[in-house]
């Protein structure tokens, strides 16, 4: 049995965990982190990709002074997928270059005003009807569409993007037990012969954050989860053409956000959020598929989806506590002792998260000890690394018709 001692241990490889390990072994720390199943399994594994620039706070009317940050996420996202950003993506891609939103012809006329208005019109481009890409550019769509700047990433290939660059930093292990020590923090055991110790933890385990503030005996910051029940349909990609899009219903809320997934066989996922994921928690797997069936053939019915086979994901959103239980506007960081916990509440987020995180990790004075890498050697070709997971539909035993 051997001990190993690191500066920074960070718990749960999501997009949180992984983007700031990156951070931080950029910035010189000696950082590892640490995750129970393989890299992404939860949610960010589970999300639809978007990198939101605010267009959804605009039109809720929520775009308040702290969410307006979230308006430079598209460009610091784009500066790493262009290889000179805070995070090296260059190996990760884009589904799509926008999103874009559609409504009907009597919503888009109720918010013409709106959708010319100063806030709403750098955020969007109307398109002309010659400019209208499938399904939209069909006799049978009578409506409006919009082009938003907010890209749409492979997901799988950004968590392996930042995977590959940092594996020897990223090891398998499910935190369970968890002791303080002089000064840190013991661990327990990577490849049953290396005991772990970490003088700082920062805990990005999304919905796990709350187990492990428990086994660290501390009652703050309390999490909450919001739940969600999505859909995803499949099928050749002769009928489901690549589609991201939100339906923009009577509530200027999406009524549905779809976004498009290749699979190998030259078929294609379209996995379905917004109202249609929110309110169908709580149906059966049946029902859900049922009313997300209603749902599409109400909202384009001059497409067919007879072809298509159904699946359904129940997944939560975890998040800091918020008094009324509404999704918080920014990501949050708490610190206590040499414990800092964080949630990204979006994928877009990240970077913010981030630079949250480094902040704190200066005000505990870490030392900048990257280039002492003595411990990473012992770990060098043992079994302990953790890849990256499949994505909700490769998951999938059964389709349903
Ligand atoms: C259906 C859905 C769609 C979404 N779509 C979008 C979108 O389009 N755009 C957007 O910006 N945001 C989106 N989001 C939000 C976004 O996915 C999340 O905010 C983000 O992925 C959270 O990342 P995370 O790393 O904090 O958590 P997670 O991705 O959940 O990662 C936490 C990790 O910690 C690990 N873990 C837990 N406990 C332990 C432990 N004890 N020891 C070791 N490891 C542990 C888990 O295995 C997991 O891999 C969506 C969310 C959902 C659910």
């Amino acid at each position: 049995m051997t001990h190993q001692s690191v500066d920074i241990a960070i718990i749960g490889g999501g997009i949180a965990g992984l983007w700031t390990l990156a951070r931080l072994i950029k910035e010189g720390y000696q950082a590892i982190l640490l995750e129970a199943d393989s890299l992404g399994s939860v949610q960010t594994g589970a999300s639809q990709g978007i990198i939101h620039g605010g267009t959804k706070y605009a039109l809720t009317g929520k775009l308040t002074h702290s969410a307006q940050s979230i308006g430079q996420m598209p460009q610091r996202w784009q500066a790493c997928l262009e290889g000179r950003g805070e995070v090296d993506l260059s190996g990760a891609y884009k589904l799509s270059d926008h999103q874009y939103l559609w409504s009907n012809k009597s919503i888009a006329s109720r918010l013409t005003g709106f959708f010319a208005s100063k806030v709403m019109s750098s955020r969007m481009g109307h398109l002309k009807p010659s400019e209208y890409m499938p399904p939209f550019n069909h006799p049978g769509f009578q409506g409006e569409v919009y082009q938003l700047d907010e890209p749409v990433l492979d997901i799988k290939s950004v968590l392996e993007a930042i995977r590959v660059q940092y594996a020897e930093s990223i090891m398998q292990m499910r935190v369970g037990d968890i002791q303080s020590d002089s000064g840190g923090y013991r661990l327990g055991s990577i490849a049953d012969n290396i005991k772990l110790c970490a003088h700082t933890l920062i805990l990005t385990a999304g919905a796990g954050n709350k187990r492990l503030l428990e086994i660290l005996g501390q009652e703050q910051p309390q999490q909450q989860l919001r739940p969600l029940f999505m859909p995803m349909l499949k099928a050749s990609k002769s009928v489901l053409p690549g589609l991201y899009a939100h339906c923009l219903g009577a509530s200027a809320l999406p009524k549905m956000t779809i976004t498009s997934h290749p699979l190998d066989n030259n078929q294609i996922v379209w996995y379905l959020g917004g109202e249609i994921a929110e309110q169908g928690v709580g149906r059966t797997d049946v029902e859900q598929i049922q009313a997300a069936k209603a749902e599409l053939q109400k909202l384009m019915p001059w497409m067919d989806f007879s072809s298509c086979e159904w699946s359904v994901l129940a997944i939560d959103r975890a998040e800091p506590e918020m008094p009324d239980g509404s999704r918080p506007a920014e990501p949050e960081v708490f610190r206590r002792n040499n414990i800092i916990t964080a949630w990204p509440v979006k994928l877009a987020m990240a970077p913010i998260m981030a630079d949250k995180i480094l902040a704190k990790v200066q005000q505990l004075g870490v030392a900048l000890n990257a280039r002492d890498t003595a411990w990473r050697a012992e770990m060098k070709n043992k079994p302990v690394q953790a890849d990256t997971g499949q994505l909700p539909w490769e998951k999938v035993a059964r389709w349903l018709k």
